[in-house]
């Protein structure tokens, strides 16, 4: 038996529409939004199914009345695209979540990143010494810090 992981949504209004994030698990696989400034009769509601990095070539997306519509959409399209996508996709979409994350906690902190110093070697928020090959460092010290 396999656990199926359910996509959750998140609600994320900006001014002018109503917006949703979905996420399998902690990815975040795709969104279904209003679509601004369309009449009143079109095609309202838009969805986008497809994570970066991790996934490039296969993004799908639609157009649809309603947002009952465009939420079965991208079920439908979730459940034809889940059985082909790997551990290692996730994987490459967490990580780059997580270094930008760091990036911006060392920046917040003040710290250099090894690559604004001459020598590309710098220290890290948490006091360990990096270099530009810090991926590694931020992987098994830093995991989870973009979740
Ligand atoms: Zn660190």
């Amino acid at each position: 038996m396999t656990a199926m992981t359910a996509l959750t949504r998140r609600r994320s209004d900006n001014q002018h529409q109503e917006m949703w994030h979905v996420y399998y698990g902690d990815i975040h696989v795709g969104t279904i939004g209003e679509n601004a400034g369309v009449p009143i009769h079109a095609e309202r509601w838009g969805w986008s199914l497809g994570f970066y990095p991790g996934m490039e070539d296969h993004r799908r997306g639609g157009e649809t009345a309603t947002f009952e519509e465009a939420r079965a959409a991208f079920e439908l399209a979730w459940q034809k695209l889940q059985p082909t996508l790997s551990e290692a996709q996730f994987e490459d979409w967490r990580r780059n979540r997580d270094f930008q994350a760091w990036k911006n906690r060392m920046w917040a902190e003040k710290c250099r990143l090894p690559t604004q110093n001459q020598n590309g070697q710098s220290t890290c928020f948490c006091g360990a010494p990096i270099s530009i090959a810090c991926e590694e460092h931020i992987h098994t010290v830093h995991r989870g810090i973009g979740a």
